[in-house]
């Protein structure tokens, strides 16, 4: 697979060190020039061809001229005033623009990229999805969202969530091939155990991505105990069952050793009650699943509502009691349009 931009020219930023040996070599290029360009975009995450001082100006301009250079531009950011959490809306060199977050945390600084322009996937809680799906991401587009912030805030970044806009196992090549370049010893070297990807559930996806025997955590939004309500919420569930989810995970277990995460986003009066916590309980204590509750995020364009407070902490203590290890997510730059999607729709909105 390779990857193009609308004129048709490779993404070099998209190339693994070896795909980029080999373009080089096309080019007539000694094999240290694809070491240096790939030190150059990938761990000093230079901007441009102007700053890579010892590539030859010949070189530059050959890279200037047959390639295409994803390098994504600020529109807008946000910083929140509760927690210093930071969202940026992100230009693409079509016009589109896509959203990351940023996040402090006491173990590192967190990104949460997305892997599509808009989304397919229609669930009925998600700001992302109510457009549909423009476009899939590249590898660097994915990539790039980690170096622009990276660069911006002059700090490290040690953890990755592909968690934003996008189902990324609807984008599936483009992101074996980012995860692969991201925990790369030549780019930014993200421990694979760092990041994580969550899934809606495609199921034969989620099977391939076990056979990859990556050590990534996948995070499953699972949202509903059974299927009926599942189905409420989320129309991927009229193709997979929990059943085939639960079978999924399993083999996904089986093959990468990585416990499963099942996100389980809280809508009052729909999926709250102790008897959803009963059932849930039931799914992921065989799995020895972690259960992370998020309160969900209500969105204009949709009547849902947060559970009340005492109704998520009864809820969680009913998974506590049934042994299930719960976090409560911390909702992070609550003031800032959290939510999956809201930046970038009140920004197309404008
Ligand atoms: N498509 C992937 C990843 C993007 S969504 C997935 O479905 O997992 C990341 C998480 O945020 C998912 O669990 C998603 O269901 C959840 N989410 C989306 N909109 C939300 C909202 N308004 N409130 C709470 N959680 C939401």
């Amino acid at each position: 697979m390779k990857w193009e931009n609308q004129e048709g020219k490779t993404d070099i930023k998209s190339l693994t060190l070896a795909q980029l040996k080999e373009e080089m070599a096309a080019l007539g290029e000694k094999p240290f020039r694809a070491q240096q360009l790939y030190q150059w975009m990938h761990q000093k995450l230079a901007g441009d061809y102007d700053s890579m001082t010892n590539l030859p100006q010949t070189l530059r301009e050959k890279l200037r001229e047959g390639y295409a250079f994803t390098s994504l531009r600020q529109v807008r950011m946000q910083e929140s005033r509760i927690d210093g959490t930071r969202k940026y809306l992100f230009a693409l060199e079509d016009g589109h623009v896509v959203e990351s977050v940023w996040m402090r945390y006491k173990y590192g600084n967190s990104v949460c990229i997305s892997s599509q322009v808009g989304c397919r996937m229609g669930c009925r809680f998600c700001a992302s999805t109510l457009g549909g799906l423009v476009r899939n991401l590249r590898p660097a587009e994915m990539l790039d969202q980690i170096y622009a912030i990276s660069r911006l805030t002059g700090e490290r970044v040690s953890h990755v969530v592909v968690m934003g806009t996008g189902e990324p196992l609807d984008n599936y090549d483009s992101l074996l091939q980012f995860l692969t370049m991201l925990t790369d010893e030549n780019g930014l070297h993200i421990s694979a155990r760092n990041v994580t990807v969550s899934t809606c559930g495609i199921v034969p996806r989620m099977r391939q991505l076990a056979d990859e025997k990556l050590q990534i955590t996948l995070a499953l939004s699972l949202h509903a105990p059974t299927d009926e309500k599942r189905r409420s919420l989320m129309p991927v569930a009229n193709r997979y069952t929990i059943a085939e989810l639960m079978e999924a995970c399993r083999y996904y277990f089986a093959q990468t050793g990585r416990r499963i995460t099942f996100e389980y986003s809280l809508v009052g009066g729909v999926n709250d009650t102790p008897e959803d916590a009963r059932q849930l309980s039931g799914l992921a204590g065989p799995l020895h699943c972690h259960v992370n509750l998020i309160p969900v995020n209500p969105i204009r364009e949709r009547e849902y509502v947060q559970s009340e407070a005492g109704q998520i902490q009864a809820f969680k203590n009913k998974l506590e009691k049934n042994r299930i290890h719960v976090t409560i997510r911390r909702e992070m730059g609550r003031d800032i349009d959290g939510a999956c999607g809201q930046l970038r729709r009140s920004f197309m909105e404008e």
